[in-house]
C-alpha cells in the first residue's frame, strides 16, 4: 500500500532509495518520541515535587496568617471593653491596626447579640443596624467560647467588596468565665500569601482548603461556585493523611486530571489540597516532542530529495540503456546506447555497445550460413524432403523435390510421407525407412508417383537431425526407374546371349551332322528315286522304291529343320510386304487350324516390307499357328495383326486364349527340343527355329502367357530400306527339266557325285564330274570346248566353291554357276554367294529341284 502510494516514483532503484531515506528518518522520528516521553516523566516528577511544595507552604503561609489574627484579637480581648462607649473602641482599634501588619480587612468588637461596639471600618451607611448574630462562625465562637475561623463570606458592611475569612475571638470574664463579648477580624482572600502562591502555579492548577467534614472553606478560584460544597466520597479525601508525600494523578470533580499533594493545618481543623493539571505537564512535553518531530520531518524530507535525485541519476541511464536493449532485442541491430560518463553506468553502456556489435556481427555471420545452406538444400538438384518423424508430416520440399512429386501435391496442408508411397510398401516404410538420431542412415529403393502418376522406383537415403526437441527425418531422393530398367535389360540381353550361345553350341553340333547327313540323303534320294523311274510300271517293287523316296525326303525335311535353326541353311532374303504374305497364307491356316479355331487376320496400314526370306515367313506364321492349335483343343481365336510399331519397325502379333504357359515353361520353350508334348506329337524344335530365323533377320521376339488366359508372341522387324537390293522371285519359271548343255560337276562327296551325275546325264546333259577344284580348274586349262554350266559344291576341302567360280568366270565370263550347299554359315562364303544367291539349290535336293535350279541358271544366261 505505501508503494502505491509512491507510484509517481520509478519502480526499482528510485523506490528502494527512497525507503531507504525513510528508513533513516524513522530512528529520528522515534529519538523525537523517546525523547519526549523522558520529558513527560520528568516534567511530571517536577511538578509532583512543586506541588507537594506548594501544598506545604501554602500551609505555613496559612498557618502564619491565622496565628496572626489570633495574636491581634487577644490583644484586643484585653484592651478593649464592650461597655466602653464606642468612640474609644474605635480609636483604639485603629491605633491596634496602625501597629499590627496591614492585611485585615476589617477589626470589630460586639457585645453577645452581635451589635457591634467599635470598627475598623464603621457600619456607616447600608445597614447601621446590622448584627452578627445570625453568621455561622459568630455562633459557633459563641458556643465553643474560643477562637474560630470562618468560612469566607462577603461582608455585609462593604457592598460588593470581596470575599474575605473572618476571625471571631469570645471575650471571657475573669470572675465567672463568661462570654461578655466577641472581638473579630477578617482577611481578604485574595491578600491571603497562600492564595497568591496558588495563582502562581500553572494555569488550571487550584488550591482548596476542606474542612474535617469535606466541605469546602477556601478555594483559590470559583469561589462563588465551590465554596460550601463538600468533597464527601472525593478521591481528595482519601489521601492517607499520614502519608503526606504522595502526590497523586485524581480526576477531579471539574474533570480535570490533576496531581494532588496535601497538607495539614495546624492552625484549625483543614487540610489544604494543591492540584497542578496533568495537561499542563503534557503541553510541555508535547511540545518538545512536536518539535523534534518537525525537525525529523525536514530531515527526512531532505534526505528523500536528495535520495529522489540521485535515484534518478542513476536510473535514468538505466532506463536508457534498457530502452536500447528493448529495441535490440526486437530486432533494431543498429540500435547503441548513448549513455557516457566514466563511472559504472558509462562502463555498462560502453560493455552493452559492444554486446550489441557482438550480436549483429553474429546473426550476419548466421544469416549468410544459413542462406548458404538455404541454398545448398534449395538448388540441390536431387529432391530433398524433411518430415517430423512422429507426425510424417513433410516440412520441408526443395525445388527439385516439387519438380519431381508435383507443386500442387506437396503444398498440400500436413501431407505425410507415408502418402508419397505406393499403398502396398507404405507399412513396410515406417519399419524400415524412419530414421533415429545418432543411427545410421537408411537408404531403400520404394515405388512412388511423380508428378504425371508414373509410378517409380525412388532410392530413398533417410538421415534424421534434431530440431527444436523433435526428430526430424532429411531424405535425399535418387530416380533409379532408368537405371534399373538398364540393369534389367542388360539381364534379359545376358541371359538371351547365353540362350543363343547355347542354341549356337548345339546349331553346330547338329548342324554339323545334318550336313553329313544331307549328302547321304541326297545319295539316297536321287538312287531311289532313278530306282523307281528305273522299274517298269506295275513293278511291286516300285512300291517299295517309293517309300524309300518318301522316307528319305521325310528326313531330308527334319534335317533342313535342324539346318534352320542352326543358321546353316542358305537365306534368301527379298522385300516381303507381310500383309500380303499373310493373306497367302490364310488358307492354308484355315485349314491347319481346322472349324473350332476362329482365325482373325488385322492387317495395319503404313505396314511396309521388310527384308526376309518367304519362304521362313511362311514357316515362322505355320509353327506358331501349330503351337496356338495345340493349346486351344477346345477351340478359341487365333488372332495375326500387323502394324507399324515405330519408324523403322514392324510388328507381327500372334495371339491365342488357349492354355497358356508356367513361367518355367516359358523360360524354356525357345531351346531346341524342349517339348511339353507326348512323343511323337512334338519334337521341340518349333520355336527354335522361329527364334532363329527372327534373331537371324535382325528381329526381336517377345513372349507373354498367363497360365489359363492365352499367349502372346510379338515379332519386331526391321523395316527394308527402299535402296536394299533385292531379288525379285521369278514367278511361273517353265517346266523345261531337261536340257543337252554341257554341265562340269564339282563335288567332293563321292555318292552325291554319282547321284548328281546320274540325274543330268538321265535328262539329257552331257556331265563331266571331278572330285575337287583344283582338278577342274586344270580341266579348264586343258579342255578346248568350254561347259555350259559349273555344278559346284560350296564347301570343299582344297579350294571352296566360290573361288573356283570366281576364277573360272574371270577366264570365261560366259560361263554360268550354280552352287549346292547343306548349309551357308560362312561369311566369306555368303558374300561370295551374294551375286549369284539366285544360283543356288540347298541340299538335300530332289532331281527335280536340281533340274529346275539347272533350268534356270541357264536360261539366267540366256536372258543376260
Ligand atoms: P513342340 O510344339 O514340338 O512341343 P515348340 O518349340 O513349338 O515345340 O514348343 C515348345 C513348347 O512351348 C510346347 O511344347 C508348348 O509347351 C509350349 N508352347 C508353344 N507355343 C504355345 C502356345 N501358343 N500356347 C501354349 N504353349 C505353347
Ligand atoms: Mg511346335
Amino acid at each position: 500500500m505505501a508503494f502505491e502510494a509512491l507510484a509517481f516514483l520509478r519502480p526499482g532503484i528510485q523506490r528502494r532509495l527512497f525507503a531507504l531515506a525513510v528508513s533513516l528518518a524513522l530512528p529520528l522520528a522515534a529519538m523525537a518520541g523517546a525523547r519526549a516521553l523522558e520529558k513527560l516523566k520528568t516534567e511530571q516528577a517536577l511538578l509532583s515535587e512543586r506541588s507537594l511544595v506548594t501544598s506545604r507552604r501554602a500551609a505555613q503561609l496559612l498557618d502564619q496568617d491565622v496565628y496572626m489574627a489570633r495574636t491581634l484579637l487577644t490583644s484586643m480581648a484585653h484592651l478593649l471593653d464592650v461597655d466602653d462607649p464606642t468612640l474609644r473602641n474605635d480609636s483604639l482599634i485603629r491605633s491596634l491596626f496602625r501597629e499590627s501588619s496591614p492585611g485585615f480587612s476589617n477589626l470589630w468588637i460586639a457585645d453577645t447579640t452581635g451589635t457591634i461596639h467599635g470598627s475598623l471600618v464603621p457600619p456607616t451607611f447600608a445597614n447601621a443596624a446590622s448584627t452578627l448574630r445570625d453568621r455561622a462562625y459568630f455562633q459557633r465562637a459563641l458556643l465553643t467560647r474560643t477562637f474560630t475561623v470562618g468560612d469566607p463570606l462577603r461582608s455585609r458592611i462593604l457592598p460588593g467588596s470581596p470575599y474575605v475569612v473572618p476571625f471571631a475571638l469570645p471575650i471571657l470574664r475573669e470572675a465567672d468565665r463568661k462570654v461578655v463579648g466577641m472581638v473579630g477580624a477578617s482577611i481578604a482572600v485574595d491578600s491571603l500569601a497562600a492564595i497568591q502562591l496558588a495563582r502562581d502555579l500553572p494555569l488550571g492548577s487550584v488550591l482548596t482548603v476542606l474542612r474535617a467534614d469535606g466541605r469546602v472553606s477556601l478555594r483559590s478560584a470559583d469561589m462563588d461556585e465551590w465554596l460550601g460544597r463538600t468533597f464527601a466520597g472525593s478521591p481528595l479525601l482519601a489521601l492517607d493523611r499520614r502519608k503526606p508525600d504522595v502526590v497523586e494523578a485524581i480526576h477531579s470533580l471539574d474533570g480535570t486530571e490533576r496531581l494532588v499533594s496535601h497538607a495539614s493545618l495546624r492552625s484549625y481543623d483543614g487540610m489544604v489540597y494543591v492540584g497542578i493539571p496533568v495537561s499542563a505537564t503534557l503541553m510541555v512535553a508535547r511540545r518538545q516532542f512536536l518539535r523534534d518531530v518537525a525537525i525529523g520531518l525536514v530531515l527526512t524530507l531532505i534526505v528523500a530529495l536528495v535520495a529522489l535525485v540521485i535515484a534518478r541519476r542513476i536510473a535514468d541511464p538505466i532506463l536508457a540503456l534498457t530502452e536500447s536493449a528493448r529495441a535490440l532485442a526486437r530486432g533494431d541491430r543498429d540500435r547503441r546506447s548513448l549513455v557516457g560518463g566514466d563511472d559504472e553506468i558509462g562502463v555498462l553502456s560502453g560493455a552493452f555497445n559492444q554486446l550489441a556489435d557482438t550480436v549483429r556481427d553474429r546473426e550476419r555471420a548466421l544469416e549468410e550460413s544459413e542462406t548458404r545452406y538455404r541454398q545448398l538444400f534449395a538448388t540441390n538438384p536431387l529432391p530433398m524432403l524433411t518430415w517430423t518423424v512422429t507426425t510424417g508430416r513433410i516440412e520441408q520440399a526443395n525445388d527439385a523435390a516439387l519438380a519431381f512429386y508435383g507443386t500442387a501435391r506437396l503444398e498440400q496442408k500436413s501431407l505425410r510421407i507415408l502418402e508419397l508411397l505406393v499403398p502396398d510398401e507404405q507399412e513396410r516404410f515406417a519399419l524400415l525407412a524412419m530414421p533415429s538420431i545418432g543411427g545410421t542412415a537408411r537408404a531403400g529403393v520404394w515405388t512412388q508417383q511423380d508428378a504425371t502418376g508414373q509410378n517409380r522406383q525412388v532410392e530413398m537415403f533417410v538421415g534424421a537431425i534434431e530440431r527444436e526437441q523433435q526428430t526430424v527425418a532429411v531424405a535425399v531422393m535418387l530416380d533409379q526407374t532408368d537405371r534399373l530398367r538398364a540393369q534389367q535389360e542388360l539381364e534379359d540381353s545376358r541371359e538371351q546371349l547365353r540362350q543363343s550361345q547355347k542354341m549356337e553350341a548345339l546349331g553346330s553340333f547338329a548342324g554339323g551332322i545334318a550336313h553329313d547327313f544331307n549328302n547321304y540323303l541326297s545319295a539316297i534320294t536321287t538312287n531311289a528315286e532313278m530306282l523307281r523311274d528305273d522299274l517298269p510300271a506295275g513293278s511291286p517293287l516300285r512300291d517299295e522304291a517309293s517309300e524309300i523316296l518318301g522316307a528319305s525326303q521325310r528326313a531330308a525335311a527334319l534335317t533342313r529343320q535342324i539346318l534352320v535353326f542352326s543358321r546353316r541353311q542358305v537365306v534368301q532374303e527379298e522385300r516381303v510386304d507381310m500383309n500380303a504374305a499373310l493373306r497367302e497364307l490364310e488358307r492354308l491356316l484355315h485349314r491347319l487350324l481346322g472349324e473350332q479355331i476362329v482365325l482373325e487376320l488385322a492387317c495395319g496400314e503404313d505396314v511396309a516390307p521388310v527384308l526376309f526370306d518367304r519362304g521362313r515367313l511362311e514357316q515362322v506364321v505355320m509353327n506358331l499357328a501349330a503351337n496356338a492349335r495345340d493349346a486351344m483343343r477346345d477351340g478359341g481365336t487365333l488372332r495375326i495383326e500387323t502394324k507399324r510399331s515405330t519408324q523403322t519397325s514392324v510388328e507381327l502379333v500372334i495371339e491365342d486364349d488357349g492354355d497358356g504357359m508356367e513361367d518355367t515353361v516359358v523360360s524354356r520353350i525357345f531351346e531346341p527340343f524342349f517339348t511339353t508334348k507326348e512323343r511323337g506329337k512334338g519334337t521341340g524344335l518349333g520355336l527354335a527355329m522361329v527364334y532363329s530365323i527372327i534373331t537371324g533377320a535382325r528381329g526381336r521376339i517377345q513372349v507373354n502367357s498367363e497360365r489359363g488366359v492365352g499367349t502372346r508372341f510379338t515379332i519386331t522387324l526391321p523395316i527394308a530400306a527402299d535402296s536394299t537390293l533385292v531379288h525379285e522371285v521369278q514367278v511361273a519359271a517353265p517346266e523345261v527339266l531337261g536340257g543337252s548343255e554341257q554341265v562340269l560337276l564339282v563335288e567332293d562327296d563321292d555318292a552325291v557325285r554319282a547321284s548328281t551325275a546320274a540325274v543330268l546325264t538321265r535328262a539329257g546333259y552331257r556331265v563331266t564330274a571331278v572330285g575337287s577344284a583344283s582338278k577342274a580348274l586344270a580341266l579348264f586349262d586343258s579342255a578346248d570346248k568350254l561347259p555350259d554350266l559349273l555344278l559346284t559344291d560350296v564347301v570343299m576341302p582344297d579350294i571352296s566353291g566360290p573361288v573356283l567360280a570366281e576364277r573360272a568366270t574371270r577366264l570365261f565370263p560366259e560361263l554360268q554357276v550354280l552352287y549346292m550347299s547343306g548349309y551357308a554359315d560362312d561369311d566369306l562364303l555368303m558374300k561370295g554367294l551374294e551375286r549369284h544367291a539366285l544360283n543356288f539349290v540347298a541340299k538335300p535336293f530332289t532331281s527335280a529341284e536340281l533340274l529346275r535350279a539347272i533350268r534356270r541358271a541357264l536360261e539366267g544366261r540366256a536372258s543376260n
